[in-house]
């Protein structure tokens, strides 16, 4: 970036590069793009930046992305909240919303317990969760992703849940060790989530 001499430029181009996946020279690109779009496109782009970090924030319930206190599907009078299924994040919950057959609840952990990372059990929404259970919840899917740390994740949160009284079940997985939830189709997931065992 040094070669374009405009700092502006520079900076936008750092700011790109913080994103997941994205290096020095695709942001250097995604910094040039934004500088060839109009003033009231460019306006749009960073009022929706500004938007997410404004009107978004965690349901109340169970912790994923909404612009209200409860999430639609905590909201839903129709979904079975005896049923509560645990994920990594926002877009499994996507995924499995898209098999079109899980009429339960979730609840979104916003990471995996990872020593190497340094993310231990508090630095997750586990504790949310085990407030979350009572008399009225019958069973606990572990859907976190068959890797490392989502095993690990798993199991750690069972053994806080099961001297709770709860079932407590782990997705079976046709998903491929090491594979990730929100890649697979929608009839693996919902063959996973059917053929479920108890952990
Ligand atoms: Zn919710």
């Amino acid at each position: 970036m040094a070669d374009t001499g405009a700092l502006p430029l520079v900076i936008l181009s750092e700011q790109f590069a913080k994103l997941p996946g994205i290096g020095m020279k695709t942001a250097q690109r995604l910094a040039y793009a934004v500088m060839s779009m109009s003033d009231e496109d460019a306006r749009k782009f960073s009022d929706a930046i500004l938007s997410v970090k404004k009107d978004v924030g965690y349901c109340k319930v169970c912790c994923n992305l909404t612009e209200n206190d409860i999430c639609p599907i905590c909201d839903d009078l129709n979904r079975d909240k005896s049923l509560i299924c645990v994920v990594e994040s926002p877009k499994d919950v996507s995924a499995f919303e898209r098999t079109n057959e899980y009429k339960g609840t979730y609840h979104v952990l916003h990471g995996l317990i990872s020593p190497i990372n340094g993310i231990g059990p508090d630095d997750i929404r586990i504790k949310e969760l085990l407030s979350r259970v009572d008399g009225n919840t019958s069973e606990i899917i572990m859907a976190t992703n068959p890797t490392v740390e989502g095993e690990a994740t798993a199991m750690y949160t069972a053994k806080l849940l099961k001297p709770l009284g709860v079932r407590v079940t782990r997705l079976a997985f046709g998903i491929p060790v090491g594979g990730h939830l929100e890649f697979a189709d929608e009839v693996t997931l919902f063959k996973a989530l059917e053929n479920r065992n108890d952990m």
